[in-house]
């Protein structure tokens, strides 16, 4: 074999990607990972599965394209505020951009034929070659045998006698390979995303429709708290527990604008963050809507404000 195809593995830290370095490696490929994070996922998994596996990491942010993903998904969305397709596809062109400017040979993914019929089906894994302008430099190598060889492979930089064809759902063959090369710790294929989450992306579409996305601080804060918009755009967001209470008060801080509202008497209740008031007056109903959710307040003290919880 000719020397040594070097290449950036995207590593979710799930197995199939996992099992993507293993089996590059095996094919005599000298590899490093890429993982991107954001406001909406974390590199944590990715982190700690890349240093068990002992293999360099780049953990890339990815906030500014997926946010303009968000604003206009030229695929469309999943079932949530998801544009998964042109996720996919713009991290696999930054993970190419990576190996031009590293004079490497390819970039592979963990995917599998079959897997997820809409996203992974053989049309869909070309369409995302061609799209990412990587034709010819992206390899599957769990399910290459399905597909034509890549330019490493053509150029006998890596092995394809020892690349796979793994299709469909079924884990069986990738759970023997875990076995075969001693991979104990995998999370489960989904999650990790809350871009899927529909509870999330209801208070991702208000965000994006009043406030923007310009505040990152804001964008943190999207799971934390009960939220209400007031009738004028005033955001409110209030605290659930203790915890959410404090990091509330300790993100005000940070926020120029932001006013912090506590029960009006001395009883234990929530506290409300409101990074900006818009209309005079909104004070008044805050102040409200924190003391109709202080120890014990009924549903029916709190039923006026229903029309404007978000969630
Ligand atoms: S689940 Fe989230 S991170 Fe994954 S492709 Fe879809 S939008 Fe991107």
């Amino acid at each position: 074999m000719s020397a040594s195809a070097k290449g950036f593995v995207m590593m979710s830290g799930g197995l199939d990607s996992q099992l993507a370095v293993r089996v590059l490696q095996r094919a005599g490929a000298y590899v490093e990972t890429i993982c991107f994070e954001s406001p909406f996922f974390s590199a944590d998994t990715a982190v700690k599965t890349a240093a068990a596996l002992g293999v360099k990491l780049h953990v890339i942010d990815f906030t500014e394209d997926i946010l303009s993903l968000i604003k206009d998904p030229p695929h469309g969305f999943g079932g949530a505020m998801n544009p998964c397709i042109d996720c996919h596809a713009t991290m696999i062109r930054r993970a190419g951009e990576l190996m031009e400017k590293s004079g490497f040979d390819f970039v592979a993914t963990g995917e599998v034929k079959g897997q997820r019929p809409m996203s992974q089906n053989s049309q869909a894994l070309l369409t995302v070659e061609k799209t990412s302008g990587l034709k010819g430099r992206l390899i599957r190598p769990l399910s290459a045998l399905f597909l034509e060889p890549t330019i490493p492979e053509v150029e006998g930089k890596i092995d394809r006698s020892l690349l796979l064809d793994i299709s469909g759902r079924c884990r069986d063959r990738q759970i023997a390979l875990a076995k075969e090369f001693g991979i104990v710790d995998y999370p489960s294929p989904a999650g990790g995303c809350k871009l899927t989450e529909e509870s999330y992306s209801r208070r991702l579409e208000d965000l994006m429709s009043h406030e923007g996305f310009d505040d990152h601080l804001l964008l943190k804060l999207l799971s934390v708290g009960r939220r209400f918009r007031l009738e004028s755009g005033t955001s409110v967001i209030l605290g659930r527990n203790g915890e959410e209470n404090e990091l509330l008060s300790s993100r005000a801080k940070d926020m120029p604008l932001s006013q912090l509202f506590v029960p009006s008497h001395e009883v234990s209740g929530p506290t409300a963050l409101v990074p900006r008031l818009v209309a005079s007056g909104d004070d008044k109903i805050v102040q409200d809507l924190v003391d109709a959710y202080v120890k014990g307040t009924t549903e029916k003290d709190r039923e006026r404000f229903r029309p404007l919880q978000i969630l």
